[in-house]
């Protein structure tokens, strides 16, 4: 038998949720098989004159609902798979939200931090190149994913506008504001995780001073830490690539974030007030109410779900806990926040990035935190209720949700094609 690939594994989820729903074996069959994966190696110059290249992917998996839209990683150990297993929960993720867009995604195989700044803008205008015939504002619209943020989005859009003649700043979201970028997409995946836990307060049984821990303190880290803090939570523990660290007391999280933004770790923040280091696997043991996974796929998997000691878990990376880890979780009444909602802020602030670029207008930042704010409170109340209706994990009731909007559109699509 072959080996069950990670898209395979997260198509398990959809398969679930259809098991919900009265749909046509086409809308499964549609879903099932990204659309295109395109491949390309990149080639730079690098600082000392020598020529270094890059394997390189993008994916449009569905554009049923819209263009398809989707971050750029830039991780030394991006797959094709991984990159078409995280287009697919693009897709869903934009039905989630009801955004006009399909899912797409792509990936750079590199670890940037070995890179020098002009080479990763060399790599990143190399790989607009590459993939010119594919993106585009109708088409597919790239946004920063792991590792990559708004600098190389500016260079990408300024790469496409030089090749097409003309500005396109919505080719690309997650942009410098100088460039047309959106007030309040930088911290939009962490405050619309925010203004989920916020809304499901009661029905969670979260109270002020409640217990947080953060796995991961890269962007969504941060600022879902900032944000929780500031609402009167005590953040207990975080950890980035450098290791984790406690203080049962609380953390001083705008302290952590000035070290982070000096290129140091959360680590060296150890040994001072009561903190101290604990292992990433202490880290996850830590006794919380809300634990956030907020760097990358399969943190919490069979073999240590049964460690856990939270309550909630807000999903801010995509794809952290693998599909035998939810059902014991689920038997330990975890309650599971799932990605696909969870972290819907960021894509959300890009789709409002995108239409002010295409309408030249711009908004201000509370009117870009309302409108998140209303479609993380009213997407999330929705799911939360079918989940409570039908009996089923918060998850299943997301893609139930998304599924139902999927096939609505494959339907109207046309049943000939
Ligand atoms: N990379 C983010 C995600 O996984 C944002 C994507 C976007 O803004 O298009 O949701």
């Amino acid at each position: 038998m072959m080996e069950e690939t990670m898209l395979d594994k997260a198509l398990v989820r959809l398969e679930e949720a259809a098991r919900h729903l009265n749909i046509d074996s086409d809308v499964l069959e549609k879903l099932k098989y990204p659309r295109e994966t395109i491949k390309a190696r990149l080639m730079i110059r690098m600082d000392d004159g020598s020529r270094k290249s890059f394997m390189a992917w993008r994916c449009r998996y569905d554009d049923t609902r819209g263009p398809t839209k989707g971050g750029i990683r830039f991780h030394p150990d991006v797959t094709a798979e991984e990159v078409e297993t995280l287009a697919f929960w693009m897709t869903i993720k934009c039905a989630v939200t009801n955004l006009p867009y399909g899912g797409g995604k792509g990936g750079v195989r590199v670890d940037p931090r070995s890179l020098s700044r002009s080479e990763i803008e060399r790599l990143s205008r190399a790989y607009v190149q590459a993939f010119a015939r594919v993106i585009g504002p109708d088409r597919d619209i790239p946004a920063p994913d792991v590792y990559t943020n708004a600098m190389i989005m500016g260079w990408m859009a300024d790469e496409y506008s030089t090749l097409m003649g003309e500005s396109m700043p919505a080719v690309v979201t997650g942009k410098p504001i100088a460039l047309g970028g959106s007030l309040g997409r930088n911290d939009a995946t962490a405050r619309g995780g925010y203004y989920l836990l916020n809304h499901l307060r009661d029905e969670l049984k979260l109270e002020k001073g409640g217990r947080v821990v953060v796995q991961g303190f890269g962007n969504a880290g941060q600022y879902i830490a900032e944000l929780m803090a500031q609402d009167g939570y005590r953040v207990v523990a975080v950890s980035d690539t450098g290791g984790a660290i406690l203080n049962d007391d609380g953390l001083n999280v705008a302290e952590l974030i000035a070290l982070k933004k000096n290129g140091k770790s959360v680590v060296d923040l150890a040994g001072q007030n009561g903190t101290i280091k604990i292992s990433t696997d202490e880290l996850l043991a830590v006794p919380s109410d809300v634990l956030v996974p907020a760097a990358m796929e399969d943190l919490i998997h069979k073999g240590n779900a049964a460690s856990i000691r939270t309550r909630v878990i807000l999903e801010l990376a995509n794809g952290p806990i693998t599909a035998e880890a939810d059902t014991i979780l689920n038997a330990a009444g975890v309650i599971i926040l799932p990605d696909i909602l969870a972290n819907a802020g960021g894509v959300t602030v890009s789709y409002f990035e995108w239409v002010q670029n295409k309408q030249g207008f711009y908004w201000t930042v509370e009117e870009i935190h309302e409108r998140l704010r209303r479609i993380m409170e009213a997407e999330g109340k929705l799911i939360w209720d079918l989940a409570k209706e039908q009996n089923i994990p918060v998850r299943t009731a997301a893609y139930v949700h998304a599924l139902g909007r999927l096939a609505e559109a494959i339907e109207a699509h046309g049943t000939q094609a």
